[in-house]
């Protein structure tokens, strides 16, 4: 019978230990050939060959972490995080956005970086000219302040006599009068002036980062977080309802409703009833997700000790949810055969989720919850091997492990040099026997799987990454016995990740999975940095979504 698609000359990813081929046909939405040369009872008059001249065919990259629709709103404002971190490059976007969008009310935006100016934060002075007649409001790559103009400041009602609201600070100069920098809670007074996204916005950006995704080769991901109240964000489980329905969800997702921390168990009646919406044809919601911290920058991430160097002394960061209360919450939505996705940023935290996990899994035994943990950025010796033991995945963003300006000026010295060697410890976690699950935290920091591959191989940033910024980001890895190989590296991203989604149909090259496949434009196993290395083609259930 002929294919639909064959590649050939391909470098297949294959499952360890498998007999090479170097050719891959689909039919349908399944893998239904393989083999070393081209059959040629393959080849039909319909058939297309796809010559890939010794390139890698990969399956495609499932991201276990991400907020696409929030990645998708801020591609479609003012997006300067794709930008070099270049005051004036800021300003040329800023001025062509607002003259392409001369009905907004607002010219809102995020994704600046502070090293881009003078002083570490931008100033009113450095945008008012640009745009003077409406408001300007730009949220920082990190979502820890916004900048705005003098029109934002204005129309807020910031003065020199507003007072910084609680857990904010409105910047100021010498003499009291705001300078156009409004931090954390602070925002939310410029925030206010953008209108809320309607459905038709939201509808958008999810496909607007759908079509980005395919373009770094991504098949499928895990949203984490549909509810989630964060990046100006409002509910967006009819979004991909809708979407689903009208059959313009190409990828496939899990999403992961949001456990709202101080709302108790009441609330699990209204995640019943949003799972029980979901399930149409790509779209599922069979995920809660539960955030159990912060972030260290800030000192908001739970740790054992405290953290050094900081303000207060024995500050060791905020548990959002008390440990026993976890327990109870983990071990009811298992009852209910939910998987639990949980952020767990501090060692402290990591511990509290471990030890709810653990409590879950026990009254569960018959139920193949494949819960995670997200993020990791510190696991205390004591509990890496626990994953495995327990059957935990560690759902790693594997590019921050790299030694960027922040994280080496802000985040080390608050960690010291006892815990250093337990920074985003992947190698360990692997070791240990741990699964892994890979992701990208997008709109936090890029979507580029291979990129993020790069860091975990290396523990260095790639040059093809325009924010990979510090002295040693590209030569001095990031504690380098935590690094991984790179075939552990690739299968997290896939069959690490379609395990994380349930998705066992998936995630590896093998006759009668599904074709989701990625045709990259080189060698990832011949190239010096596995960054700049393209995606030629992202192929969904048999289908061609993506093609360069
Ligand atoms: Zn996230």
């Amino acid at each position: 019978m002929p294919a639909d698609v064959v590649f050939t000359n391909a470098s297949v990813f294959l499952p360890q230990g498998s007999a090479p081929v170097d050719t891959v046909a689909t039919s349908a939405n399944r893998i239904m050939a393989m083999s070393l040369g081209v059959d040629r009872d393959l080849v039909g008059d319909r058939t297309e060959v796809i010559d890939l001249r010794g390139a890698t065919l990969l399956p495609g990259f499932i991201d276990a972490h991400v907020h696409p629709v929030a990645a998708g709103m801020a591609a479609l404002r003012c997006d300067l995080s794709i930008l070099p971190h270049d005051r004036s490059g800021y300003r040329t976007k800023i001025a062509e956005y607002a003259a392409a969008h001369p009905d907004e009310k607002v010219v809102a935006g995020s994704g600046w970086y502070g090293d881009a100016f003078e002083s570490g934060f931008p100033l009113a002075a450095d945008v008012d000219d640009v745009v003077a007649d409406r408001p300007v409001v730009l949220s920082s790559h990190d979502g820890h302040g916004v900048w705005t103009n003098s029109r934002a400041l204005e129309l807020a009602g910031i003065d020199c006599d507003t007072p910084d609201p609680a857990g904010g600070r409105i910047a100021r100069d010498a003499d009291g009068r705001p300078t156009g920098m409004l931090f954390e809670s602070a925002a939310d007074l410029a925030n206010r002036l953008i209108p809320a996204a309607t459905p038709a916005f939201l509808r958008d950006a999810l496909l607007e980062a759908q079509r980005r995704l395919h373009a770094v080769g991504v098949t499928g991901w895990q949203d984490a977080g549909v509810g989630i109240p964060a990046f100006g964000l409002t509910d967006i489980l009819s979004t991909y309802l809708d979407a689903d329905v009208a059959g313009e969800l190409t990828a496939r997702v899990v999403g992961a409703l949001w456990w709202t921390a101080d709302a108790g168990m009441s609330q699990l009646d209204g995640i019943l009833a949003r799972r029980a919406a979901a399930g149409h044809s790509r779209f599922t919601a069979t995920t809660v997700k539960v955030m159990q911290d912060g972030i260290c920058e800030n000192c908001t991430a739970a740790m054992l000790a405290p953290y050094l160097g900081a303000a207060e002394t024995e500050l060791t960061g905020m548990s959002f949810i008390d440990p026993a209360e976890l327990s109870d919450i983990t071990t009811r939505l298992a009852a209910e055969r939910f998987q639990i996705h949980m952020h767990a940023v501090g060692d402290r935290a990591v511990r509290e989720c471990l030890d709810a996990l653990e409590a879950a899994i026990l009254p569960n035994r018959g139920f193949d919850g494949r819960h995670q943990i997200a993020h990791l950025d510190v696991v205390d010796p004591a509990d890496v091997s626990r994953f495995g033991e327990l059957g935990v995945i560690a759902n790693i963003q594997a590019l921050w492990a790299r030694r960027d300006l922040e994280i080496v000026e802000r985040k080390l010295p608050l960690l010291g040099p006892e815990r250093e060697p337990w920074h985003f410890p992947f190698g360990s976690l692997h070791r240990s026997g741990a699964r892994l699950a890979m992701g990208s935290d997008w709109p936090v920091t890029d979507p580029n799987p291979l990129w993020a591959i790069y860091t975990a191989v290396h523990r260095t940033g790639t040059r093809a990454d325009p924010h990979a910024i510090g002295d040693g980001v590209f030569d001095t890895p990031l504690q380098a016995h935590q690094a991984i190989d790179l075939r552990t590296a690739l299968e997290a991203y896939t069959a690490g990740s379609a395990y994380a989604n349930h998705d066992d149909d998936r995630g590896v090259i093998t006759v009668g999975k599904i074709a989701d496949l990625v045709a990259l434009d080189a060698d990832v196993f011949a190239a010096d940095d596995i960054g700049t290395v393209g995606v030629a083609l992202t192929m969904v259930d048999g289908a061609i979504v993506h093609r360069r």
